[in-house]
């Protein structure tokens, strides 16, 4: 097909057009769309990935060129075997498939004990009455926790990623939030205001985005929802008896800067940091709840009576992953959750069971491969207390943290989920709710243009302020 020739169109047939034309449309959009998303990652400086996305704008885009502009035998059969192919494939990749409508996540048959989790571990004093109870009990936990016991510790000098400056952030927000932790509960208006519980539930919705939270949801508070017995501080071998019907989740959005840094000490001052905020949200909207004269308790770090990333997927607001947290349609697991739960009537969300998340993270085990404690299974899900999912080793996470001074935050920074809100991550996020085939695409497709085991980004320039000398 000769450009002269294309440009009297009278030489050429309707067919000899429309695959010209095709073929030139095709390479455009190639061009495009990927030239798109090499700025989209220099924005996000995902340099790494903008290289590729930068080459293969110039590279996908040849075979179309050299079959609408080069002449030779069998050409336009050749071209609509080439775009056949591609938009076959295409429509392949959009078509839904394997969504598994009738899928539940489970249902956890006991309560969790508060006293089993690591920080409440690591509040137990050796030799006190509590320490001395505690491994009467669960001697099997002992040897394990000796070990996290002999490292440095959270945010301790001698730890291996000790920044002064960092770390004195970090520290601002965690003393911030422990003396907001006896602020949870509160004086309940005499005076009921009743409002209608679609309307206020909506209200609670949009004021809770306009205090800073990137989704919130409702539940009805369940048993499993609640620890068994208290383990953090006061609360200690006091059983939880909470018994408000409604559960309200707030999740906020981690920096994916900071983030992205992890294991360095960015993570732990992002973590401190959204702690703080997503805490702030549940005080404040436990304190309107208790003024319209309903009681309100919020659940915010160091003070929980609920296991947080189930009361959220039960809102609606994600599912559970293989590494144990809340993956969150937008963000993955790059956020933190606060909980207030409340006697007002409400109306609760619908949850929204996603098979597509345990299914990419049947596939995927990147979070797993990056951990450096081997802490996350690479197995498929098991069957514990009678219950089908993925388990950490909190043991070994936890150590690993105690070392590192930091809550590590590998697995967060690597996961294709943890992507920022935007078009280019929120189309494949899409594409992998809709079809299987689409998931495992996308997951090579990641591993190719982030890395299969992505390096930890740079520490921040603006925080690596050092002391003088
Ligand atoms: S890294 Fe992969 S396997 Fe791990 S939670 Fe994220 S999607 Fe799932
Ligand atoms: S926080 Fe670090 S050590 Fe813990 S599970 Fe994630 S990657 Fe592993």
């Amino acid at each position: 097909m000769k450009i002269d020739s294309l440009l009297l169109f009278a030489n050429l047939s309707d067919m000899q057009l429309a695959v010209f034309f095709l073929l030139i449309f095709t390479a455009l959009i190639l061009f495009v769309s990927f030239l798109w998303a090499g700025v989209v990652s220099v924005v996000e400086k995902e340099f790494r990935a903008s290289k590729r996305f930068f080459l293969l704008s110039v590279i996908l885009p040849l075979p179309y060129l050299f079959l609408a502009f080069l002449e030779f035998d069998f050409q336009i059969p050749v071209g609509i075997i080439l775009l056949v192919v591609t938009y076959v494939s295409l429509l392949v990749l959009l078509i839904p498939a394997g969504k598994n409508k009738s899928f539940k996540s489970p249902t956890p048959l006991d309560r969790i004990d508060e006293r089993d989790t690591m920080f409440s571990r690591r509040e137990l004093v050796p030799a006190s009455d509590a320490f001395q109870d505690y491994y009467k009990r669960k001697p099997e936990k002992k040897k394990a926790d000796e070990n996290f016991r002999s490292k440095a510790g959270l945010l301790n000098p001698a730890s291996s990623q000790y920044k002064p400056i960092p770390f004195a952030s970090a520290d601002a927000s965690f003393e911030t939030i422990a003396a907001l932790q006896d602020e949870v509960n509160g004086r309940v208006n005499n005076k009921v205001t009743n409002t209608n519980p679609d309307e206020i539930s909506n209200y609670l919705k949009k004021w809770s985005k306009k205090l800073g939270a990137v989704d919130c949801g409702i539940t009805a508070l369940k048993e499993y929802h609640l620890y068994s017995v208290g383990g953090r501080k006061d609360r200690r071998d006091k059983p939880v008896v909470n018994t408000h019907k409604y559960a309200i989740a707030f999740t906020v959005e981690m920096d994916k800067e900071m983030v992205g840094a992890a294991p360095s000490a960015s993570i732990v001052m992002e973590s401190g940091q959204q702690y703080l905020e997503s805490g702030i949200i549940a005080l404040q909207v436990a304190s309107f709840i208790r003024n319209l004269g309903f009681e309100a308790r919020a659940h915010i770090d160091g003070n929980y009576e609920v296991v947080c990333p189930l009361v959220a997927r039960d809102a609606g607001l994600g599912e559970i992953g293989r590494m144990g947290l809340l993956m969150t349609p937008k963000l993955g697991p790059r956020v933190r959750i606060s909980v207030v739960t409340t006697n007002m009537p409400l109306q609760a969300d619908k949850p929204k069971y996603d098979f597509s998340v345990i299914d990419f993270c049947t596939i995927c085990k990147k979070c797993a491969e990056a951990c450096p404690s081997q802490a996350i299974s690479v197995n498929d899900r098991e069957d514990i207390n009678g219950v089908k999912r993925w388990q950490i080793n909190q043991e070994k996470c936890f150590t690993l943290w105690c070392t590192l001074g930091t809550d590590c935050g590998r697995c967060i920074a690597v996961c294709p989920y943890s992507h920022p809100d935007n078009f280019l991550h929120n189309i494949v996020r899409e594409g992998n709710k809709n079809s299987s085939l689409f998931r495992k695409v996308a997951l090579h497709l990641d591993d190719y243009f982030y890395g299969r085991k992505p390096l930890s980004a740079k520490f921040p320039e603006w925080a690596n302020v050092k002391p003088l000398s």
